[in-house]
């Protein structure tokens, strides 16, 4: 299983790694911070070059445990060195919807009561699902009004390793009814200081005023207790 740069720096751009296999346009590194589609969170694009020949990468997936680069055309061979950079416009604009669905799941799951049922973000638009009998329209908008305090106060934003023991103490940390993944000994935690913690594995921003301000862009129901809210960034 390859580094997994990005659990570790969110804000890490460029990085030299290895090519360990490919597979005609799917290349596996030993150390990538291009972040697999998962999670409810589209995948980040850019490139991988070696020496002056680019390789645009037009998708990254999890394929069993590796992370797997779809690049625009074969060449890549193992063992080439290589440097990667990420489209860092689209991986910041992933970062502040992830971090923004973080502070509206955690109004409606802590303060609200409801439980979250899925979620979609992309660099457009995020969109989170909740288990509600009926869209109480009130309610969202004053869980807009409260993301809006707590963006306005700047939270810090903090991600640590807890044991999975410790980790299972804490019921806090899975708002998605998943269940608890058994096969990890150590869960990254990314926490909104003072408001929220959960067990994840994405790219958050360091602090809740770089998510700017969150607007609700629509709301959907989705089957009998499944309410559906949209949001975008300004
Ligand atoms: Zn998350």
């Amino acid at each position: 299983m390859a580094d997994a740069l990005y659990m570790e720096d969110s804000y890490l751009r460029e990085w030299d790694a290895k090519v360990v296999s490919t597979k005609g346009k799917y290349v596996v590194l030993d150390r990538t911070a291009f972040f697999p589609r998962g999670g409810g969170v589209e995948f980040d694009t850019g490139t991988i070059g070696r020496n002056a020949d680019e390789f645009r990468v037009v998708f990254t997936g999890k394929f069993d445990g590796d992370i797997s680069h779809e690049v625009d055309r074969e060449g890549l061979a193992a063992g080439d060195s290589v440097r990667c950079a990420l489209d860092w416009e689209r991986r910041y604009l992933l970062m502040r919807h992830h971090t923004a669905a973080h502070v509206l799941s955690g109004i409606f799951h802590n303060e609200f009561g409801l439980k979250i049922t899925g979620n979609n973000l992309t660099p457009e638009k995020g969109r989170i699902d909740f288990d509600m009998e009926t869209m109480d329209m009130p309610l969202i908008e004053r869980g807009f009004a409260r993301a809006a305090e707590l963006v306005g106060q700047n939270l810090p934003v903090r991600v640590y390793s807890l044991s999975r023991e410790e980790a299972m103490a804490k019921k806090e940390l899975f708002k998605l009814a998943i269940g608890f993944p058994h096969d990890i000994p150590v869960l990254r935690i990314v926490e909104i200081v003072g408001f929220d913690a959960q067990a994840d594995g994405g790219c958050h921003v360091r602090s809740l005023a770089e998510i700017g301000k969150i607007v609700l862009a629509g709301t959907d129901n989705k089957g009998k207790s499944n309410r559906r809210v949209l949001f975008r960034l300004e």
